[in-house]
């Protein structure tokens, strides 16, 4: 799994919910290009463009969703897709015997700036903790 072959899936998932100005939207609908390492129905996921771990994948629903705060009960689901893609990840990079760390930012006070929920996939380093 390096770069991400056309599975099938729509690209044009903009919707009334999706705000025009929403950078993973965007790239969700491919209207701006990312290194796209994996997707499905539900989710995609992508290299970070200012990595901070020799791995560093973003993964994000289809649907726009702010953040963990603005998930309804009926989309749930979309929380559980998103570590499972994030763990699918972590395998195709050889990541699962080393391990990694999966990251959500909420609120600009955790240091979230973009407002479309995403997970960050870390590893590839050693990842000390407590993070900052
Ligand atoms: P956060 O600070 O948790 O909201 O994370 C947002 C992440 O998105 C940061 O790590 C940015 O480097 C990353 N990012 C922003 N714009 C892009 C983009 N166009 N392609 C890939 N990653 C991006």
């Amino acid at each position: 799994m390096t770069e991400a072959r056309n599975l099938g899936y729509p690209r044009s998932v903009m919707t009334s919910s999706s705000p025009p100005s929403c950078i993973f939207c965007k790239i969700v609908s491919r209207t701006i290009p990312a290194r796209v390492v994996f997707e499905d129905g539900d989710v995609v996921a992508f290299h970070d463009a200012h990595p901070v771990a020799p791995v560093h994948v973003l993964v994000v629903p289809r649907k726009h969703v702010a953040g963990v705060e603005d998930v309804s009960a009926d989309e749930s689901p979309l929380l559980g897709r998103v570590l499972l893609a994030a763990r699918a990840v972590a395998a195709a990079l050889d990541l699962s015997e080393s391990g990694y760390r999966l990251v959500i930012n909420q609120g600009a006070g955790a240091g979230q700036s973009v407002f479309h929920l995403h997970c960050h996939l870390l590893g590839g380093r050693l990842l000390a903790w407590p993070p900052g």
